[in-house]
């Protein structure tokens, strides 16, 4: 019998028409196997193996839009809609069925694409008929969908947290028995939350979807990706060792760094990930668990799109981090105990004239530490608490620029601001209300807003921006530079001034390289009407290359003041009450 297929009276007629064949044995059976039909909701198959071809229920050709309930060669059609992590267990199965010497029973479970392009988990039962020479002659079985909760993550197809569980486990047991130990990955998607916030969950679904079929294709293909909680992933990999887990992380950042489209709408999402090995970091699941989490939240907090190798010292640097949430809490609870601004001049690029200051924030937990902003900020974002201690800072910003406008008339003030309160709709009435209270021009306030934070849709963000700058506020694009995209950014969003990153500033008088991208970043600012400003220079000699370089328009950076307190900047930077 050909390849392709033959249909049958009453069936769907696909392909060129032909002659029906059923072949002996089908034409037996058929009768019943259209009665059986009639009494299940599953999927039902016979299939004649010497013959190669396949009676198939009805609802399994609608479900699955295979070529017709006569199929030669259905295997094959059935491999082809096989999720690609399952088709090589298929086909070492099919193999088995066809050279089984005996009645064996086939039970497997895998993924096939639907008709509406996603996969379901399918549960195959069936046994194995012999002919009168002792060969294989029918196959036959019913196919479940499986209640796939049980099994598969609903977004991705991917096996869900309970499978990952088993994985765990199993990979203990191998351990107990073969001293084999490995690694568990586990992965976290930045800012994914803010997908969801500024489309709806329709496209977050499709770019979880996409973003699993990404990292699923950086896997080596022995691995399975299984979809834990929201927006984690993980990978059991025994074997492993740090470097061949370094290997992978790169790759799934090398594909995550590529801007994506989903429904028209471009999106970045790098990835965060915690790595533990197994049975070092733990013997028991939930130990091995809690772990990975851990490491994958400290990779979080400490800057995102990292890969964070599970330690005693990660172990404590994540209680600490706990512990700091709630002092945090504390000191928000306690009227912001425990905050203050310290102020940093900005410099003219040409005359070194002090015109303006960033507000940086500084925190001393109630036992009287001071902790880093880079330690406690993204707490405070994480937990939505910059929200009240943001509007708490700009208030003591504007009243301190306030002040010092009466000394220094055209003084600035920049200040910080989180993606948490770009999207905070009261933010813009506050800040307008604000200004009145205290009676400060907008054009004395500049708000920075990181550039690799703007994750989302531009659109959403520019329509925020021109909110504040339709009063007169200032918008710089901060560290501009180390983001993936920084370019499409400046080509994006709204802005008026491009803060160029300490990064570039540091390699200058080695690099030629750097030297070239700050003196055509600040030109293509200029050329589109953006003032430059660069930051973090620390020497002499940084700051007349610079001069010679390049005409930014102003300069923030070691050489010219630390950030100080307020009474300290006024001392050494402003003659206040002089
Ligand atoms: P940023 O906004 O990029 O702030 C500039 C950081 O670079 C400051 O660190 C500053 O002290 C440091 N810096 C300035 N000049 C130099 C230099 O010449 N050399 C070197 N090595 N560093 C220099 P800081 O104060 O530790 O702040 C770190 C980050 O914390 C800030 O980076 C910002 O992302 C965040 N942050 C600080 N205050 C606030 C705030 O009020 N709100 C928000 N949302 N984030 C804040
Ligand atoms: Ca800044
Ligand atoms: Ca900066």
């Amino acid at each position: 019998m050909g390849k392709g297929c033959v249909y049958g009276e009453g069936m769907r007629i696909m392909g060129k028409a032909g002659r029906a064949i059923l072949s002996p044995p089908l034409k037996r059976y058929r009768f019943y196997f259209d009665l059986l039909k009639k009494t299940t909701d599953n999927y039902i198959f016979l299939v004649d193996l010497k013959a190669n071809v396949a009676l198939l229920s009805s609802n399994l050709v609608q479900e699955f839009d295979l070529p017709g309930e006569i199929l030669t060669d259905a295997a094959k059609h059935w491999a082809n809609l096989l999720h690609e992590d399952d088709r090589a267990v298929f086909r070492a199965e099919m193999e088995r069925v066809r050279q089984a010497a005996g009645e064996v029973e086939h039970t497997l479970e895998y993924r096939v694409k639907s008709r509406k392009g996603d996969y379901v988990w399918i549960r195959c039962r069936a046994r194995v008929a012999m002919g009168m020479d002792g060969r294989p002659e029918l196959f036959t079985g019913v196919m479940t969908r499986m209640a796939r909760r049980a099994q598969a993550d609903d977004v991705t197809g991917l096996l869900n947290k309970y499978q990952f569980e088993r994985g765990v486990r199993r990979a203990l047991e191998a351990y107990r028995k073969e001293e084999r130990g490995g690694a568990i990955l586990m992965l976290g998607l930045d800012n994914f939350k803010l997908v969801n916030e500024t489309h709806n969950r329709t496209v977050g679904d499709r770019v979880l979807k996409r973003v699993a079929q990404l990292i699923s294709a950086c896997l080596p293909p022995a691995l399975t990706l299984y979809k834990l909680d929201g927006d984690e992933f993980a990978v059991i990999y025994p074997g492993a060792d740090e470097k061949a887990i370094a290997e992978i992380f790169a790759k799934v950042q090398a594909c995550l760094s590529q801007p994506q489209e989903i429904d028209g709408h471009p999106f970045l999402c790098t990835a965060s990930a915690g790595t533990i090995f197994y049975p070092q970091a733990g013997k028991d699941y939930l130990v091995l668990h809690k772990h990975a989490e851990a490491a994958l939240s400290l990779a979080k907090r400490e800057g995102k799109n990292r890969n964070c190798l599970f330690s005693k010292d990660v172990y404590n640097r994540w209680v600490r981090s706990l512990s700091l949430h709630d002092m945090l809490w504390e000191s928000v609870e306690k009227g912001f105990e425990g905050f203050s601004l310290f102020y940093q001049p900005q410099v003219d690029a040409v005359n070194q004239q002090v015109i303006g200051a960033e507000a940086l924030l500084r925190w001393q937990s109630p036992r009287g530490k001071g902790v880093a902003p880079m330690e406690f900020v993204p707490i405070l974002e994480e937990t939505k608490l910059i929200i009240p201690v943001g509007k708490w800072l700009f208030e003591d910003a504007v009243k301190t620029c306030k002040r010092w406008r009466e000394v220094s008339p055209n003084f600035r003030v920049s200040i910080n601001m989180s993606y948490e309160q770009v999207k905070d709709l009261s933010f813009k009435d506050f800040v307008t209300d604000c200004l009145a209270r205290h009676d400060l021009p907008p054009e004395a306030v500049v708000l920075e807003l990181t550039e690799s934070k703007i994750v989302a849709d531009w659109n959403f963000v520019n329509e925020r921006f021109d909110l504040f700058r339709a009063k007169g506020i200032s918008i710089a694009m901060d560290d501009f530079g180390t983001g993936y995209s920084s370019l499409a950014s400046l080509k994006n969003l709204s802005c008026d001034i491009v803060k160029i990153d300490r990064a570039f500033v540091k390699k200058i008088l080695e690099n030629d390289f750097d030297r070239q991208l700050v003196k055509y970043t600040v030109a293509l600012c200029h050329s589109i009407g953006i003032k430059a400003c660069i930051e973090g220079v620390e020497a002499e000699e940084e700051y007349e290359l610079l001069t010679k370089q390049c005409r930014a328009n102003s300069i923030q950076g070691y050489l010219f003041g630390r950030p100080e307190s307020a009474e300290n900047f006024e001392k050494k930077f402003l003659a206040v009450g002089a």
